[in-house]
């Protein structure tokens, strides 16, 4: 017997003695009242820096659409099918949020389906998971954060875009003490890549 096959039997019994609750029976996703229009987004690239290649925008939102695209959500880098994603940045300082999600329902000047309220998203109660889906988002980044060599260097960027891509397709933020990109309280530890019981929701529902 492998040492990895006696790994894993002390594993299945120490788990066996342990009747408590695990994370992938705990967490569930904590779904926002819409959905988007299809499994197909692309991303309208109007940003510009922070810094110099290959810490620019463009990269990270590159590298975000790759994540989306190993799932049954295919966010890619060219129109696609429906649903567009624009990006942009500002720069508004210690003090404005990291950055913020814009979901619409019939494009920009259709409905608006959630508003930002003192950097919180409320959803307005006019789009949902049928007959009004979000079908375009804006997503605004802020300079003020990601222009910091810190955040930059974990990977900060790529799991921000991640968790505002997250919100325009549905998803709310993470029930605490769950693992998820889409921890209401982004930290330099955050993952820059979807868990198990992430894949299993976006799987099934796109
Ligand atoms: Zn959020």
């Amino acid at each position: 017997m492998t040492n990895f096959k006696k790994k894993a039997i002390a594993s299945l019994v120490l788990f066996s003695t342990i009747p408590s609750i695990s994370h992938a029976q705990f967490c569930s996703p904590n779904q926002l009242p819409w959905l988007w229009w299809s499994n197909l987004a692309y991303a309208d690239d109007a940003t510009s820096g922070p810094l110099p290649s290959p810490n620019t925008y463009s990269n990270w939102i590159g590298q975000a659409a790759l994540k989306y695209v190993a799932t049954d959500m295919d966010v890619g880098m060219g129109p696609n099918g429906e649903g567009e994603i624009r990006f942009f940045n500002l720069d508004l300082g210690a003090t404005g949020t990291m950055a913020a999600a814009f979901p619409f329902h019939g494009g920009y000047n259709g409905l608006d389906c959630a508003y930002l309220i003192y950097g919180v998203m409320h959803p307005s109660g006019l789009c949902n998971w049928t007959t009004n889906r979000a079908d375009y988002g804006r997503i605004r980044l802020n300079d003020h954060y990601m222009e910091n060599p810190i955040t930059i260097s974990y990977g900060g960027p790529l799991s921000v875009i991640m968790h505002e891509v997250g919100h325009l397709i549905g998803w709310n933020h993470s029930y605490p003490g769950c693992t998820s990109f889409m921890n209401q309280t982004w930290t330099l530890s955050s993952p820059v890549d979807f868990q198990i019981w992430e894949l299993v929701w976006l799987n099934g529902i796109y």
